[in-house]
This record gives C-alpha cells, structure tokens and sequence, in this order.
C-alpha cells in the first residue's frame, strides 16, 4: 500500500483524548532523539509532517497522524528524557502503559534505537514489558547511515541476543531515513 495521503490530527497527552478509534493505529517509541518523527516523515514521504528536531523531549504528547483514511501513526512521547522532572518521567510511564495496554485498535509498536548505542536499561525494560504484555512489536535501529555496513551487523547481533535472552522474537529492522534503508521493510511490517 502506498503511503499517499498523510495528515495531522491532533496531539493527545493521554488515552482518554485519543481519536475515536476509526483505525488500525502504529505506533512509534522509543527515547528523544532516536529518529520517530523522522521515520514517520520517511515512510509517508513528507518531510514537513511530524515535527522534528535536534531539542530531546520536545515532543511531550502523543502525536496522531493519519495515512490513507485507513491507519493512524502515532508518535509517542520520547522516554528517558532527563531534564523532566521525577513526577512528570512516571505520569508519562502511566501514561503511556494504560495506552499500550488499553487502546484496542493498536496494532504494533515500533520501538526505535540508536543504532550507535547499546539499548538502554530503558530500552531493555520496555522490550521485556511489551514481552510480557504479548504486545506486537518490532526493533527499529534507526540511523544506519551513521555506521559501516559491518557495524551495523554488530549492533544488530548484539540486540539479537538481548532478545533471545529474553525469549523475544521480533523482527528487527536497520534503517536509515537519511539513505532511505529499511523504509520499505517497516512499511511491509504496517501493513501486515
Ligand atoms: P525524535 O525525537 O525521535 O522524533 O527524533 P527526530 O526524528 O526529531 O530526529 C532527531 C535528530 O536525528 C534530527 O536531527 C534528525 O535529522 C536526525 N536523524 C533522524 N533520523 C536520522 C537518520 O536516519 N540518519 C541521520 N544521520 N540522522 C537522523
């Protein structure tokens, strides 16, 4: 399916003020920075949609985007973003939980890393909650171009094996918004 027509529909601190859910709806995680908006831009082809920028945390709501009249992508607020404070860090956790948990049309996660960086204790956190959640989701190693191609392969097995010691198959994607690798593969995973 080609990703044609892409708009903005609103941003929604918590589940509660979500759209009605018309759609099947992906969504993107992962900490400030790592490239969400980015990818979003990529995969609908549309550099000006999902706001991006070089300020970590910016993004502190859920932003909806909607595809084709068929499917909402939605941004998360990056986590790990220190220079919010303590009680703020765990609304968003609640937050962001009782959406995963609760919102019935979500259909995957995409969770983004760095490719450069060793998941965070964070990352690795979220990867085993959403195990234990039996929630759809996939790894995005995001900004590839940023890496010799046997790097990349490094980081790669090295998360393979951070998933295998949690007993977590997921497909793992290496993408690149800047080469525009592995654009076609997430696209492939949305729409199945
Ligand atoms: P978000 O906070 O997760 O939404 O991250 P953004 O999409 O705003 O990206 C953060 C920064 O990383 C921006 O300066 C982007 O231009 C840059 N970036 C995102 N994806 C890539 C990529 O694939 N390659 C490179 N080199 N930079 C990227």
């Amino acid at each position: 399916m080609p990703f044609k027509k892409a708009d903005f529909v609103t941003s929604a601190p918590s589940l509660d003020v979500c759209p009605d859910p018309y759609f099947p709806e992906i969504c993107f995680a992962g900490r400030s920075n790592v490239g969400k908006s980015s990818l979003i831009n990529a995969l609908v082809d549309h550099k000006g949609l999902a706001r991006t920028s070089n300020v970590p945390g910016k993004t502190q709501q859920m932003n909806y985007y909607q595809v084709n009249d068929k499917l909402f992508l939605v941004d998360l607020p990056g986590f790990g973003y220190a220079q919010v404070s303590k009680e703020e860090r765990e609304r968003w956790g609640r937050d962001i939980r009782d959406y995963l948990l609760e919102r019935s049309t979500l259909r995957l996660v995409l969770h983004l890393v760095d490719i450069r960086h060793e998941p965070s204790d964070l990352d690795e956190e979220f990867f085993y909650w959403l195990g234990t959640n039996r929630l759809p989701f996939a790894v995005v190693l995001s900004k590839a171009d940023k890496l010799s191609y046997n790097k990349q392969k490094q980081s790669e097995m090295r998360l393979k094996r951070i998933l295998d010691e949690m007993n977590i198959e997921v497909p793992i994607v290496v993408s690149s918004t800047k080469d525009k690798k592995g654009i076609g593969e997430v696209k492939q995973l949305i729409t199945e």
